[in-house]
């Protein structure tokens, strides 16, 4: 019969409360997206006894909703970077990855990502997915074709086409549109049932069973209405994703983004019970405060040839960078109001934005007194950028030429400030300390025995929006779930 359970995250069972194991296997994972996926089947391929527990009805988490453009490359280029005339190379991938985390990156997690993105690449076409062995040129969140590569983050935009040479390292699978997610976990599901790894669907995962010192034996589930104890022997993996479908958490760590208007995106069981469950056994968290946030204001591209200022008729950023990283800056913008002034001939409704046309004007001062901007400010901005676009160069923002041109009226602007409807969607990216090899770390720096995490449950490579790329969430989830699958798989059982 169904019980109501008194089991919390937070508060694990105690080892010594357990008079009987339900089910005993070497590893048990809570939660079958990406990342719970990939641990499985290195865990298995590894030797070892597996058992997901995933609370939907089917695999997929937020894996699935996605595009599931992966970022990868070095090494002197994937098969699809070589075959369209790039040679990638594994220290400009990671000074260009250090250079987009910045004060947050993590060198080691970051170097070994890049070290193992070939093979990373190689063992994903060899599971099955299918990338094809061509570019997408124009300026896009995701191709809209069946075209692979795709530049999706920052890399010929200022700083950091000075500071790594550019190279595309989105990959987006042989599929039109934004239907990447279902095939690759398709193709990941496919693998998990090929082998002995028993996945039991409509599961919870409640709480986590540790001794006295927070060592994790196992954990405790709700399966057909009952709560089970599950004994793990080598270690329990949580890659139950972020924390972006829960309110409280969101009022805690990120009420700056979580503000009226702007959209969480992620499945259901996005609600950060990997990582309260982590928490309750000790474990230490990073990073809450970040999130990826994005103003997807292209496609098309001929919008880069616009500016955004903000009410101080001011621009602020260089508009030739990924859409992240301009949300990121317009969140930090005072009294955070945002227009994107373009030249009527660049104007085309933009496909994903929402945006309404703020005003329109023959000259500055019309188009100031439609959006309520000073026009002397204004005028000064635009006489400003034209004159320097003019000749080829943005001294402030250090624009790229190729998106240089000066703005002529008649003007239009679109209103992108958060809260009007725009849209401008998010994820969380903070989660458990952890190793890059999946250890759940303490307060004191110390890893939990028996408790590993990867994917948005813990803070893994993307770590903050002004430096994200298209393929990092993905990427990190798949990438360290295989590490940690392969590191629980060596332990020894406790
Ligand atoms: C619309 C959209 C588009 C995106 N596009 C991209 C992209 O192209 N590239 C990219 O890199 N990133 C993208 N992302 C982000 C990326 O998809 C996710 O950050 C990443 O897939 C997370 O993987 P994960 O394995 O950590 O979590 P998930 O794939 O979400 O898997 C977690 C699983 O855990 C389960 N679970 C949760 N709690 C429990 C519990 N208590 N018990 C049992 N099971 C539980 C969930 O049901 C879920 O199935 C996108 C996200 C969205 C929403």
């Amino acid at each position: 019969m169904s019980q109501l359970s008194s089991a919390t995250p937070t508060r694990p069972k105690r080892l010594s409360t357990v008079d009987r194991w339900d089910i005993e296997t070497d590893i048990a994972i809570v939660g079958f997206g990406g990342a719970g996926a990939c641990a499985a089947i290195e865990a298995a391929d590894a030797g070892s006894q597996v058992c997901i527990f995933e609370v939907a009805a089917a695999a997929g988490g937020s894996t699935a909703l996605s595009s599931a453009e992966v970022y990868m490359g070095g090494g002197g280029g994937t098969r699809v970077q070589r075959a369209c005339g790039y040679e990638d190379s594994t220290e400009d991938m990671i000074a260009y990855m250090m250079a987009c985390q910045g004060e947050y990156g993590d060198e080691e997690r970051i170097r070994m990502y890049c070290e193992g993105s070939l093979e990373h690449f190689n063992w994903l076409v060899e599971l099955g997915a299918r990338y094809k062995d061509s570019e997408y040129k124009e300026r896009a969140i995701m191709a809209p074709t069946d075209d692979c590569l795709l530049y999706t983050g920052n890399e010929k935009a200022w700083p950091f086409r000075e500071i790594a040479k550019p190279c595309p390292r989105g990959h987006n699978l042989e599929v039109e549109g934004d239907n990447g997610g279902p095939m690759l976990m398709g193709v990941l599901t496919e693998n998990v049932e090929k082998r002995d790894i028993r996945v039991e669907y409509s599961t919870r995962a409640l709480t986590l069973i540790a001794d006295d010192n927070n060592s994790v034996y196992g954990l405790v589930v709700r399966m057909d209405g009952e709560e089970r104890n599950i004994r793990a022997r080598k270690g329990v993996i949580l890659c139950a994703g972020g924390f972006v479908m829960n309110q409280e958490m969101l009022q805690k760590y990120v009420p700056n983004i979580a503000e009226a208007g702007n959209i969480p995106v992620g499945n259901p069981g996005d609600m950060g019970q990997g990582i309260l469950m982590g928490q309750g056994v000790g474990g230490s968290v990073i990073h809450m405060n970040q999130a990826f946030v994005t103003l997807p204001f292209y496609p098309p591209a001929s919008l880069t040839h616009g500016i955004f200022v903000n009410a101080q008729a001011q621009r602020f950023i260089n508009e030739d960078v990924y859409h992240a990283r301009i949300a990121h800056h317009a969140l930090q913008q005072v009294d955070k109001r945002i227009y994107l002034i373009l030249n009527h001939d660049d104007y085309e409704h933009p496909a994903f934005l929402n945006a309404d046309v703020a005003g329109t004007g023959e000259n500055i001062e019309e188009l100031a007194e439609e959006i309520g901007l000073d026009p002397q400010m204004l005028g000064h901005t635009l006489d400003f950028y034209n004159k320097n676009a003019r000749s080829g160069k943005d001294p402030l923002f250090h624009k790229s030429e190729v998106w240089l041109k000066s703005i002529e009226p008649p003007f239009a602007a679109l209103d992108c400030t958060p809260g009007s409807g725009v849209f401008y969607p998010y994820f969380t990216l903070g989660g458990l300390d952890t190793l890059p090899t999946g250890e759940v770390l303490t307060l004191e720096g110390a890893p939990i025995t028996g408790l590993f995490a990867a994917g948005r449950t813990a803070c893994g490579v993307p770590r903050t929006a002004s430096g994200y790329a298209s393929g990092m969430s993905v990427g990190d989830a798949t990438f360290f779930g295989r590490v940690t699958g392969k590191n629980v798989a060596a332990q020894t059982s406790h």
